[in-house]
């Protein structure tokens, strides 16, 4: 049992309950209890004797984030491509990751996974899509990391099947068929997917994008995933050139394409989506299709800023995503928070966004993401115990009136404590479960045997 007592606390429930002064009470992987002041000594049935007591004064306790979208393989090829576009992005590094094995997904899924725990995410999804001949069980790599270092892990077995010659963007070389696709992700769902409440490993089935994989995969894929109750993903409207090929290829547009495949529905959340037109919102909002916004990958390929307060106007579940790596070397998902605030209020005003809506994208809205709103994304006696505890009482925070607006408007603080399913992963900023510049070395060491190989000179 741990008591967790003296900090503010923001519960991101659906009253936008907050505390200055609170306590929680956590017992195996739930929440018992949690209110103002301290943690009464029936807060627990069994009494609080033998609890770990943790002194929450000078901090913030939050839900854990939850990161919607994400390329762990990425982690390994930052800072290429530093002025591309998407597909020219796309372009140089396809032949970069034809290179990847099981030992390089490890490492660079060990370094993607540690940024976003230090960073106080407790469930992550992955969306692995490139999965070359020779590679090796890419997806079983990153189960092993996920479960080593602790986090909720959420993978996607992706999928590519429209290679160069059919008028698709990846060379040929990476892509799969289509029947070896279904029959992985299948066997994929067998060997890992956990539908039970407080599950830590869920699979859900994402061929990548319009202009990777065909319309029949599409189909194929939602009724897989459908037969077999798990979730869809896919990357949708992230630039004007992908418009441009869907409208040039299929006379839609992004969202009526994926719409005409029956991909619209509460058990999708898509990635990206910048480029929406009324009636594509509209159109969401009436499917309960959900997004995963990725205000900094968006940024850095100046793909343009997705229409946030629209969607959640019209009663889109709108979850964050730190992107694969390459396209935000930062990979961390605090600051993800502050960024999707800015970029909302760059694009649409200053009251586009407040700090507690970023907070709840990063909450609540990841959690509907991925189908986890009942177990995930608020702290109420009842749920999981997967709550960061964050550290206010330093220079960068100490002194800003509001806790929410320390956290989400301040620099990146330091995180004193994160559980995932009320095990402590990270504690005064380190993980638990392994070295950081261990991960680093071995995450160096694989990038430059998979740069070598492509004959990369970063
Ligand atoms: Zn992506």
């Amino acid at each position: 049992m741990i008591v967790v007592e003296g900090c503010a606390i923001a519960t991101v429930d659906a009253a936008g309950t907050e505390h200055a002064s609170g306590h929680l009470v956590i017992e195996g992987e739930r929440i018992v209890a949690l209110g103002a002041g301290p943690a009464p000594s029936g807060a627990a049935p069994a009494g609080l004797e033998g609890a770990r007591r943790v002194d929450g004064r000078g901090c913030l306790a939050t839900p854990g984030l939850v990161n919607c979208h994400h390329h762990l393989y990425q982690w390994i090829t930052r800072g290429l491509a530093q002025q591309a576009s998407l597909f020219e992005w796309l372009t140089e590094l396809y032949p970069v990751w034809a290179g990847l094995d099981a030992e390089l997904e490890l490492a660079a899924a060990r370094a993607g996974l540690a940024a976003l725990l230090t960073s106080g995410c407790s469930t992550s999804t992955d969306h692995h899509y490139v999965f070359p001949a020779q590679a090796g069980d890419l997806l079983a790599a990153e189960v092993a990391a996920a479960s080593g270092l602790g986090i909720r892990f959420h993978p996607c077995r992706g999928s590519m099947d429209l290679g160069h010659s059919r008028g698709g963007l990846p060379p040929d070389e990476i892509v799969e068929d289509r029947d070896t696709v279904l029959a992985a992700t299948e066997a994929a769902i067998d060997r890992w997917h956990d539908p039970s409440p407080g599950a830590m490993l869920r699979i859900a089935v994402a061929p990548c994008s319009p202009f990777s994989v065909t319309a029949e995969l599409m189909r194929e894929a939602a009724a897989l995933a459908r037969r077999r109750g798990v979730r869809l993903h896919t990357h949708l409207a992230e630039t004007l050139e992908e418009e441009a090929y869907c409208r040039e290829r299929f006379d839609r547009t992004p969202v009526e394409y994926l719409d005409d495949l029956g991909w619209l529905g509460d058990d999708v959340w898509l990635a990206h989506c910048v480029h929406l037109d009324g009636a594509g919102v509209r159109r969401f909002g009436e499917t309960g299709t959900a997004v995963a916004h990725c205000p900094s990958s968006n940024a850095r390929l100046g793909a343009g800023v997705a229409p946030v307060a629209d969607l959640l106007h019209a009663g889109v579940p709108v979850g964050l995503g730190v992107d694969g790596a390459a396209s935000n070397e930062s990979g961390q998902l605090g600051p993800e928070l502050r960024q999707a605030l800015l970029v909302a209020r760059l694009r649409g005003g200053p009251a586009a966004l407040t700090a507690r809506q970023a907070l709840a994208l990063g909450t609540g809205g990841g959690a509907r993401c991925l189908g986890r709103q009942d177990e995930l994304g608020s702290l109420e006696p009842g749920k999981l115990a997967d709550v960061a505890l964050w550290r206010l009482d330093d220079l960068g925070h100490a002194d800003v009136a509001d806790p929410v607006a320390a956290l989400v408007l301040g620099p990146p603080a330091r995180l004193e404590l994160l559980l995932v399913g009320g095990r402590v992963v990270v504690e005064g900023g380190e993980l638990r479960a392994a070295s950081e510049g261990e991960i680093a070395r071995e995450a160096r060491a694989a990038s430059r045997r998979l740069l070598q190989l492509a004959e990369v000179t970063p």
